[in-house]
């Protein structure tokens, strides 16, 4: 079976454990540490070809940017998750960009830009074309909006990925590697 290291990244508080563990577990968690990093596995059917998700929810606490530069290595697609409650943090993910594309050493990196938390219209700080706006200055990278809590786009957020990486590698190459690496 395929497998497809995701990394799950963004600022504290955008929601990043939360939508991971939705779309693991299928609940929604009012509270989860904000320190902690953790690692899931999921099997999940995308386009008729099974596939083994290894995701690594990030929690912004490295201490050490060999960290993040090894996570980056390992990675093959990435969702950049912000809020759109706010605060923006845009500025960040360009630096965090950046950093992907130089580590990866290509511009052609499977990138999905995440505006979570879509479900609080009423306290909407972050505007959709604003996130759609900063998509397609990258490259017309994709971009959704999710709802961790109603359950939006949730599997969409992960499927895009996994579909982004199949389109950059034909599914043949993508077998396992024999030794697992530290991190993913
Ligand atoms: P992280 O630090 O990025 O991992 O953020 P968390 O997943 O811990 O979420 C931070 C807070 O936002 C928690 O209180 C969550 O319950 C809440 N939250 C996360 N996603 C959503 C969402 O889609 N809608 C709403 N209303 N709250 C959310
Ligand atoms: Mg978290």
């Amino acid at each position: 079976m395929c497998e497809y290291k995701l990394v799950v990244l963004g600022s504290g508080g955008m929601g990043k454990s939360a939508l991971t563990v939705q779309f693991v577990q299928g609940n929604f968690v009012e509270k989860y540490d904000p320190m902690v990093e953790d690692f899931y596995r999921k099997q999940v059917e995308v386009d008729c070809q099974q596939c083994m998700l290894k995701i690594l929810n990030t929690a912004g606490t490295e201490q050490f940017t060999s960290m993040r530069d090894l996570y980056m290595k390992n990675g093959q697609g990435f969702a950049l998750v912000y809020s759109t409650r706010g605060p923006s943090t845009f500025n960040d993910f360009q630096d965090l960009r950046e950093q992907i594309l130089q580590v990866k050493d290509t511009e052609d990196v499977p990138i999905i830009l995440v505006g979570n938390k879509c479900d609080l219209e009423d306290e909407r700080v972050v505007g959709k074309e604003q996130g759609q706006n900063l998509a397609r200055q990258w490259c017309n990278c994709a971009f959704l909006e999710s709802s961790a809590k109603s359950k939006i786009n949730i599997n969409e957020v992960f499927y895009d990925l996994v579909r982004q990486i199949n389109r950059k590698t034909p599914v043949e190459k993508k077998k396992p590697k024999q030794k697992s690496c530290l991190l993913l």
